[in-house]
């Protein structure tokens, strides 16, 4: 069962109060015994942002950090933010918005340098970044992967870890070397929207039981997150803010104590360097 002191942290998902749910949505997290979250910036252009620079990605990092503050006000633990750029802008830019792949480039490693100044600082926990999941022309991939590389030097120049949206796949190794080039470790880099196995970077893995299944046989470092978006228009797009309070009870229902400490204490510590036990106080 699952006791108080047992840290229940999703790893990705965003919170939209402008829009949706937003603080409700921690609320039922809460309810349901979790206790920690890492509050990842909705992609900007979800938010009305139409970036020109770099500087324009602040009114998103901004307002993200704002969310999180009101988030750990009404958890036992506490929410940090992750900012960074969606991958999936280069094609907002590229085709709809008239610019080159290299322009897109520079904007988006712009918007990851505005990021890292808010891990500078302290405001935020880590940086997101990644590549389209989807077929891309081969100049839009090269772009989106000089983004990427970006984020790992700035993750390296700062020791954060690096969350990554990227397409399905059980071995991301080429993607952790290119980190390690930079100076940033392979166990700082996260893959979210994970299935339960993965060579590279830690997977995060969507809580759905059979991934979750997966993770928890293979005993290596993973984190457990929903992708929950908060957007009324994709309603079933993604897990519920309930489910990874759900599926820690379940895995321990099934005798996976191991894997829910691999999940909420060890991984968390070793990835972010974040401590979920010290950082929790019952109500
Ligand atoms: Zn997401």
């Amino acid at each position: 069962m699952l006791d108080d002191e047992t840290p229940v942290l999703d790893n990705h998902l965003h919170l939209d109060p402008d829009n949706h749910r937003g603080i409700d949505a921690v609320r039922d997290f809460a309810r349901l015994g979790g206790t920690h979250l890492l509050v990842v910036n909705k992609p900007s252009w979800h938010l009305g942002v139409e970036a020109e620079t770099g500087e324009d990605f602040r009114a998103v990092f901004e307002r993200t950090i704002e969310i999180v503050d009101e988030a750990s006000s009404e958890l036992d633990g506490r929410a940090w933010p992750v900012l960074g750029v969606h991958p999936g802008l280069i094609t907002r830019l590229v085709d709809d918005r008239g610019f080159s792949p290299d322009d897109a480039r520079d904007l988006m490693q712009a918007g990851i340098d505005v990021a890292a100044e808010y891990v500078e600082s302290g405001e935020a926990l880590a940086l997101k970044s990644g590549r389209p999941h989807y077929e891309v022309d081969d100049d839009v991939w090269a772009a989106s992967n000089a983004v990427m590389r970006r984020a790992f030097e700035r993750g390296a120049e700062l020791d954060c870890a690096v969350q990554l949206h990227a397409e399905a796949s059980e071995d991301m190794t080429e993607v952790t070397d290119w980190a390690e080039e930079a100076g940033l470790p392979a166990h700082k880099v996260v893959k979210h929207y994970a299935s339960g196995r993965l060579e590279g970077p830690v997977p995060s893995v969507m809580s759905e039981k059979d991934r979750l299944e997966t993770a928890a046989e293979r005993g290596e470092p993973f984190l457990m997150e929903t992708d929950y978006i908060d957007d009324p228009d994709r309603p079933g797009a993604v897990l519920g803010p309930k489910t990874v309070p759900r599926r820690v009870r379940w895995l321990l229902e099934n005798d996976r104590e191991d894997a829910v400490r691999i999940a909420h204490v060890e991984t968390p510590e070793r990835v972010y360097g974040i401590d979920t036990e010290g950082t929790l106080e019952r109500a």
